[in-house]
């Protein structure tokens, strides 16, 4: 990046914050502009289903840098400015309210937005007792509903939603998870982690329904607030009253800049292993970005903080004229409760599970193995199995399933 050129990234999130401050740390002499159409200084997200929600932290504490590091760094922050079209002929992205920026490079890190549920005749945004968890906003919606003694409906066992159902019924609500699949968290993780987790929270209080599938809301007389639930549960038809519902049931990645563009879209947009689109001018990174994984073999798009930051790296390395792509295996965690969950690798394809540990103190780790080598491990409250799980899911190290499964042999010990 040479001192005259600018680099505009759309996106104010997890992965342009990093991006822009890694320019500056790298020595880059150009213009920053970091454009984000929330009010938000760039800000993380996962205390937002933890911490934030609870009330434990301000909105403050959420931000990934203070406003004077954005300053020392002379990074111009273009606050509250959404980017409606990129015109790749004039090297130009135009706003919303009319105003154009020139640039050389421009950053594509628009993250993604929650899947909405829609039903006929239903405008589901309109619905006054319905959320949906991406932002701050969406959380600042829920704090004056969030009241003790309030029945909220959870649709989507993933994190999202068993993050909330912990925080929620710790404050005093109570929960029921709807899940389509036959049990929770089934697309990232071995059945017998599902069940350890439903087992937390059934202890919690939380009912679930799996195996369901959500036909409609019933609403009240107003039209504006969901009474019930409407769903089809084990052969049957079952309506669950709901003061709350909470949809969560994945992202949808931002691409629609990308596709107006003309660059090759496919669940995410799509990139070479330096973060490049088929533009050279044009670069992806974080959630919105479809990305080739030396981990994998395959492209991935990736939907976590590490993935976040390790793709602003690459990007950062390409626009200082290097060519750095990563080598770093996936991996993300999960707070429910007092539980502190690390997952490493994608687990995908796996053959075998060998667990580690003891289920019953909740602290143990499973081991995903195919052909002999572990492909990815979730570890709960084991911080030194994760250190080692790490290094074994990267290096693919073939085992031997029985040691793993021996407390008493050390994890480093178990190679074959
Ligand atoms: P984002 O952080 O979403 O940033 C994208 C930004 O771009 C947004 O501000 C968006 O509004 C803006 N934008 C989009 N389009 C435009 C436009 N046209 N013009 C201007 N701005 C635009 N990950 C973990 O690893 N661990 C966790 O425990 C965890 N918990 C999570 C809990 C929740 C509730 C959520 C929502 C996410 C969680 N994640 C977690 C995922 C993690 O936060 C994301 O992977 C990460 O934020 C991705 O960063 P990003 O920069 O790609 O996208």
């Amino acid at each position: 990046m040479k001192s005259g050129e600018t680099v505009v990234i759309v996106g104010a999130g997890q992965a342009g914050g990093e991006l822009a401050t890694r320019l500056r740390q790298q020595g880059s002499e150009g213009r920053i502009v970091l454009a984000g159409d929330e009010a938000h200084l760039p800000y993380q997200r996962p205390p937002l289903s933890k911490g934030f929600l609870l009330g434990k932290m301000g909105r403050n504490e959420l931000h990934l840098k203070p406003q004077a590091t954005y300053e020392r760094f002379s990074i111009e922050l273009k606050l509250g400015a959404r980017v409606e079209r990129i015109d790749r002929d004039a090297h130009e992205v135009l706003f919303s309210e009319g105003s154009r920026l020139r640039y050389d490079k421009l950053v594509l890190a628009t993250g993604g937005r929650a899947r909405q549920l829609s039903f006929p005749g239903i405008d589901t945004s309109r619905l006054e007792n319905v959320f949906s968890l991406r932002s701050i906003a969406d959380v600042e919606a829920m704090h004056g509903q969030f009241v003790s003694g309030r029945h909220l409906v959870i649709i989507g066992g993933g994190y999202v939603g068993l993050e909330v159902a912990a925080a929620a019924t710790q404050l005093g609500l109570r929960v029921t998870v709807i899940e389509a699949a036959p049990r929770i968290l089934a697309r990232v993780t071995g059945p017998e982690v599902s069940s350890f987790i439903e087992a937390i929270h059934r202890g919690h209080g939380v009912d679930f329904r799996q195996s369901a599938g959500v036909q409609g809301f019933e609403l009240d007389e107003s039209q504006r607030r969901v009474r019930r639930v409407k769903l089809t549960h084990g052969g049957g038809e079952e309506a669950i009253e709901a003061d709350l519902v909470l949809v969560g049931i994945g992202l949808i990645p931002n691409t629609e800049l990308a596709t107006q563009a003309g660059l090759a879209v496919d669940n995410g947009i799509v990139v070479d292993e330096f973060a490049r689109t088929a533009d050279p001018d044009i670069l992806a990174i974080g959630d919105c970005a479809n990305q080739p994984s030396s981990y994998t073999g395959t492209r991935v798009r990736l939907e976590s903080v590490p993935n976040a930051l390790e793709h602003a790296r690459v990007a950062a390395a390409t626009l200082m004229g290097k060519q750095e792509p990563s080598t770093a295996t996936p991996w993300f965690w999960s707070e429910q409760y007092d539980l502190k969950l690390q997952m490493v690798g994608l687990s995908t394809g796996y053959e075998r599970c060998v667990t580690r540990g003891s289920i019953e103190n909740r602290t143990f780790s499973a081991f995903y193995l195919k052909e002999g080598r572990i492909l990815a491990a979730d570890v709960i409250g084991r911080p030194a199995d994760f250190m080692a799980a790490r290094k074994m899911v990267s290096s693919r190290t073939p085992v031997d399933a029985q040691r793993l499964a021996d407390e008493s042999v050390p994890l480093g010990q178990c190679a074959v």
